[in-house]
């Protein structure tokens, strides 16, 4: 930026200043998108750092999952649940590329996660997408790739079958509602490949082991899994 420009967009924040997403103040110079106050109090869980983590054991027993983390716990009222809400229904699309660099920085800490060769996001529906306009876990891709120097791709995992609401599902349901509502466009480029599957939320997981799944299919794939938040108790 030169020296005019720089004095113009200092000039046009004081009348567009630039807000943080999360609680709204008028930022500083440099922070882009959510506030260093914000970035720091975010409930961050660390679940990169701590093999056998709660994500990692709730899939246990049901699909064999490589690393699996989640940037931050989904508490009511929090500072995530925010963020997210902004993203997905106020579609303030630069909140989920922050969140996926923000995040992509710390998953750089972990060695595990060094072998990912592609970042994957969980498809919604063709018709869903059009109607939201977006889907959420591309632009956390976006932001993880960035950050990590690791390529995604979209349409090679895509869900095939609109899936009902799951919350008043047992277990058993919500694995027969999602077991085969994924398919693989190119399963050659998948081939011998280590995958980081993206989603926004995870809550019961069966969606993402319904993905794992069809990856796993595949010779030679290894899965893991970040999410951005996390309500598995
Ligand atoms: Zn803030």
């Amino acid at each position: 930026m030169n020296v005019v420009t720089e004095h113009l967009s200092d000039f046009a924040s004081l009348f567009f200043p630039n807000l943080c997403a999360s609680c709204g103040c008028a930022m500083n110079k440099g922070e882009e998108v959510i506030c260093s106050f914000c970035q720091y109090y975010l409930p961050k869980t660390n679940f990169h750092l701590e093999k056998n983590n709660t994500i990692e054991k709730h899939f246990w027993g049901r699909v064999e999952i490589y690393r699996a983390s989640s940037y931050c716990y989904f508490q009511k009222g929090s500072r995530i649940q925010h963020l997210i809400h902004e993203l997905k229904y106020k579609r303030k699309l630069e909140v989920g590329v922050k969140l996926g660099k923000m995040y992509g920085a710390e998953l750089n800490e972990c060695k595990d996660y060094d072998s990912v060769d592609l970042i994957l996001p969980v498809p919604l529906h063709k018709s869903k997408e059009m109607q939201r306009g977006f889907n959420q876990a591309d632009l956390l891709c976006e932001g993880l790739s960035d950050a990590m120097g690791k390529p995604w791709k979209k349409n090679i995992l895509i869900r095939t079958k609109k899936t009902e609401t799951q919350t008043h599902k047992t277990r058993f349901e919500r694995w027969q509602n999602v077991g085969s509502v994924f398919d693989i466009t190119d399963s050659k480029f998948l081939e011998g490949k280590h995958i980081l599957l993206t989603d926004d939320v995870i809550t019961t997981g069966s969606t993402l082991e319904a993905c794992a799944n069809s990856i796993l299919a595949i010779t030679g794939t290894v899965v893991s899994i970040a999410t951005i938040a996390c309500a598995v108790k």
